[in-house]
């Protein structure tokens, strides 16, 4: 049975066709944002999954999981960690490649800012083929954090994003195409 507030989470998001290129469906959050009880209940969604389960780090991913990862480590009493493409941190980062349709990316992360032994969730908007997920996990996981589940607001199922998480744990609010 579905929380009756996904559908409303669901009916909030935009989709932009075509966006930012042919045969790309935008799935814009931004609208998600500008209804109170919509954005109200998708952080209260995964507050109450995650405020009892010891997690002390919330990676948020550039750039949207820096709008849905603050409000939730604020209120399970979480740090929040910035995952950031390169060149954007000032301190000292350690840092992970990925692969793209076309080349390469990284995220970054501070040195410092998660210790051994800590256990985090690590947050994006969505998961599409999973490549920036993997690769948030990886970096937390080569300073021995524990990643305790990966959270989404949006799964697009057809491009099985989830199989790239190396059984790692995803949940996610509602599925786009
Ligand atoms: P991926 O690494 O392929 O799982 O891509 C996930 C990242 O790309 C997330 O940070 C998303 O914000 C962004 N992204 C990928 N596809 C879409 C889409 N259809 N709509 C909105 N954002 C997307």
């Amino acid at each position: 049975d579905q929380d009756p507030r996904i559908a409303g989470i669901s009916s909030a998001i935009r989709i932009i066709p075509d966006f930012p290129k042919p045969g790309i469906m935008f799935q814009d959050i931004t609208t998600l944002l500008l209804d109170t009880k919509a954005f109200k209940d998708t952080i209260d969604l995964f507050v109450e999954r995650y405020r009892d389960q010891n997690i002390s780090v919330v990676a948020g991913v550039e750039a949207r999981g820096f709008i849905f990862g603050p409000p939730i480590a604020l209120a399970i009493g979480a740090k929040f960690v910035p995952m950031r493409k390169p060149k954007k941190l000032p301190g000292e980062v350690i840092s992970e490649e990925y692969s793209l349709e076309y080349g390469t990316d990284k995220i970054e992360m501070h040195v410092g800012a998660v210790k051994p032994g800590e256990r985090a969730l690590v947050i994006d908007d969505l998961i599409a083929t999973g490549g920036t997920l993997c690769a948030a996990i990886k970096l937390l996981e080569r300073v021995g954090v524990t990643v305790v589940e990966c959270a989404c607001v949006i799964e697009l199922p057809e491009l099985k994003g989830r199989e790239k998480l190396g059984g790692k744990s995803l949940f996610i609010l509602v599925e786009g195409e």
